[in-house]
């Protein structure tokens, strides 16, 4: 069992900062994901944990070891790839097992009784002796990850182990790691620039942009509480509506709408932004008129006729264009110069050009800094 720490760890490649001072720790045990746009370094981040790449600065640890300059082989962790990294001319069980003597000490029986059981946990023990031109994509990247589980490694890193699978077998082995996850318990670092595959795998997501960590928490509360901009957009599909505003004394003004904030206390995640600046935006108190962008999620506005409940916070908005998506309608509006976009229900008769009644649950509004620069 292993808790990894990450103290201000950085990379530079010649002059770009692919890691700009991350501060992480994953627990003992836990299956932390992490996700963003290409580019951002969360490749660089796992190769950094792996000793693939050498820290400019910083230092990372497992539980109280400084492992920060050692060797991969020093560090007891296994790496699993998208490409899966087989070797073409050896069956599935010298792919799983090669290196196993020279380098662990390992005796054969030891070997054999290990490579069963992970056949058995992977269901791959029809694949031991085939050579990976003779499996399918999911299957060699079972064996794959039957040569990380085979060593009892420290900790799993995963680079984007599913994107080269087909959609539908994506969904299954995500559903295999979890339940791989559950039974040994290993701490996993998962890497992916796919969002949903995040929310689905981690029980912490670490968003990054641009060599920074923006925010690590549970899916639920990244998607519920984004800390910022970039999640809040990054997270959830479709995107997070975001249109510019004036805020004056608690009320998001715009041209064709006006929409009191709830007020929230500051940093309880709640509606609006945590930090100061933006606390300050929604402060009934703060009469000044400032530019913020208030943000809601397409599923968090509702033709009104459709939630009596939600009361009298209506505004009336454009139908551009209806998208049915089987389980809803999604529903193109314009309001003024700003457009967003409405979850309704599936079967809902909004025709393009006509007037829908809009409503929201105030509690769902978000609130940013405006794009500075
Ligand atoms: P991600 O995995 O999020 O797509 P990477 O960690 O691969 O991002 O890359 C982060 C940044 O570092 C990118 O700008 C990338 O071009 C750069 N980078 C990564 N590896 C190297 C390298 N070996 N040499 C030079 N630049 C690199």
């Amino acid at each position: 069992m292993t808790t990894i720490t990450l103290r201000n760890l950085r990379k530079e490649f010649d002059d770009v900062v692919a890691v700009n001072g991350v501060d992480l720790t994953v627990r003992d045990g836990e299956f932390l994901v992490v996700v963003g746009p290409s580019g951002c370094g969360k490749s660089t981040t796992l190769r950094l944990l792996a000793g693939l790449e050498t820290a400019t600065d910083g230092e990372i640890r497992m539980d109280d070891r400084d492992v920060t300059g050692t060797e991969p082989k020093d560090r007891n962790v296994a790496m699993v790839f998208q490409n899966y990294a087989l070797y073409p001319h050896m069956t599935g069980r010298r792919n799983i097992t090669f290196g196993m003597n020279a380098t662990d000490s390992f005796t054969d029986e030891e070997i054999d009784r290990r490579v069963a059981e992970a056949a058995e946990t992977l269901d791959i023990t029809d694949l031991l002796d085939r050579k990976p031109q003779a499996m399918s994509g999911g299957e060699r990247q079972r064996v794959a990850l039957g040569r990380a589980i085979v060593r009892d490694p420290d900790a799993f890193l995963m680079d984007e182990p599913l994107s080269n699978l087909d959609a539908k077998l994506r969904i299954q082995m995500r559903a295999e790691l979890t339940r791989l996850h559950a039974e040994l318990g290993t701490t996993t670092v998962y890497v992916t620039h796919d969002q949903t595959e995040a929310m689905t795998l981690g029980e912490r997501v670490v968003v990054m942009d641009d060599g920074e960590i923006q925010q690590v928490d549970p899916p639920q509360a990244l998607y519920d509480f984004p800390e910022n901009r970039f999640v809040a957009e990054f997270i959830g599909d479709p995107a997070m509506n975001m249109i510019d505003v004036a805020v004056e004394g608690g009320v998001a003004v715009h041209d064709a709408f006006r929409i009191p904030l709830p007020t929230g206390e500051a940093g309880d995640g709640k509606n609006v932004e945590n930090g100061t600046a933006a606390e300050s935006l929604a402060d009934p108190e703060a009469g000044d008129r400032r530019k913020a962008v208030l943000g809601v999620r397409p599923e968090d506005l509702h033709p009104a006729r459709d939630r009596p409940d939600l009361g009298e916070t209506t505004f009336d908005a454009t139908v551009e264009v209806t998208e049915p998506l089987g389980d809803s309608l999604l529903v193109h509006c314009s309001v003024g110069d700003a457009t967003f976009k409405m979850g309704a229900e599936p079967r809902s008769s909004l025709e393009p050009g006509g007037t829908v009644s809009v409503t929201y649950d105030p509690e769902r509004l978000h609130l940013f800094e405006p794009e500075t620069g």
